[in-house]
């Protein structure tokens, strides 16, 4: 099954853009500011950054996508590509439905305002499945990140017009309005709610599609020994150090499977009660330690 990811508008479209944000933010959490105080984000990045995050949802699940709008992670270098290019390359690719991310506004573009919510667009007279499709993906949405419910709608947008993608079903989703301050900063401009979108929508689609739902892994997919890669070594020793006793010193977190990691390896094992320390050497961590592990809470 083929599915069009669409980013709506693009780098340098005029307007499409939060009034000017009251503080610097941080979108990723990594600690630095990405939008500074008095900046106007632009909706372009938003949708790419969540459009970017359904791809890999989507592939994951097992679909195939194709996407307009954008071409890789990097939404400032993105045409905003004429929206019947777009329908042709969708028609061209004999794709079976397509999904296009936006973010809503109201209003003058230069205040906040009260708008709010989340709405999915459907074409009113060409919607062939779309209305199932938007209230299936529309149930998950509203959940997560609590917000109003405004509904599917009909309107006459050529990115959804069934017509003339020849798709299946096609929707637009408004996932939240970057007029209104607390979406525009807590919704728009957080990647954490691009991927909460992102699961949500790929979950609509697996619901709608009758595919099953692969949900991420969150911790490595392969067993950690020595010869792992040092990113799941150090993995496994942050999470180390989240359980083991006080008298021990905590570990270096350095990618290396050295002594001290394996020995945190069997006393680990010894709290979770497995006392399997008698006959290993507690140079592997499989999936039940790794499952385990990935539960443990940062103390
Ligand atoms: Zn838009």
């Amino acid at each position: 099954m083929l599915i069009n990811i669409d980013a709506g508008h693009g780098s340098n479209t005029a307007g499409k853009r939060t009034p000017p944000m009251p503080r610097d933010i941080d979108i990723d959490g990594d600690g630095k500011v990405d939008i500074k105080k008095g900046e106007q984000y632009r909706e372009h990045y938003a949708n790419v950054g969540v459009a970017v995050l359904l791809v890999e949802e989507l592939k994951r699940c097992g679909f195939k996508t194709m996407q307009t709008g954008f071409n890789d992670a990097n939404a400032y270098d993105d045409q905003d590509q004429p929206l019947d290019e777009r329908q042709k390359e969708i028609a061209k690719a004999k794709c079976d439905y397509s999904i296009s991310i936006h973010f809503n506004a109201y209003g003058d573009g230069v205040a906040f305002n009260s708008a709010e919510g989340v709405e999915i667009n459907i074409h009113e007279t060409h919607p062939k499945e779309s209305k199932k499709l938007a209230e299936t993906v529309l149930k998950h949405l509203v959940k997560g990140t609590p917000q109003t419910n405004r509904g599917v709608k009909a309107r006459s947008l050529a990115i959804v017009n069934c017509e003339k993608l020849k798709v299946k079903g096609a929707i637009l989703v408004e996932l939240a309005f970057m007029t209104n301050l607390r979406e525009a900063t807590e919704m728009m401009a957080n990647r954490e709610y691009w991927k909460e979108s992102a699961k949500e929508i790929c979950m609509g689609i697996c619901e709608y599609t009758g595919v099953k739902y692969i949900p991420e892994l969150n911790y490595p997919a392969k067993s950690i020994t020595p010869k792992s890669p040092s990113a799941d070594i150090k993995w496994a020793q942050e999470r180390l150090n989240r359980v083991i006793p006080n008298w021990l010193p905590k570990l270096e977190v350095d990618g290396v499977y050295g002594p001290k990691t394996r020995i945190a390896v069997l006393i680990y094992w010894d709290q979770l009660g497995w006392g399997r320390h008698m006959e290993d050497d507690g140079k592997t961590i499989g999936l039940a330690t790794r499952q385990a592990l990935a539960e443990e809470k940062k103390k």
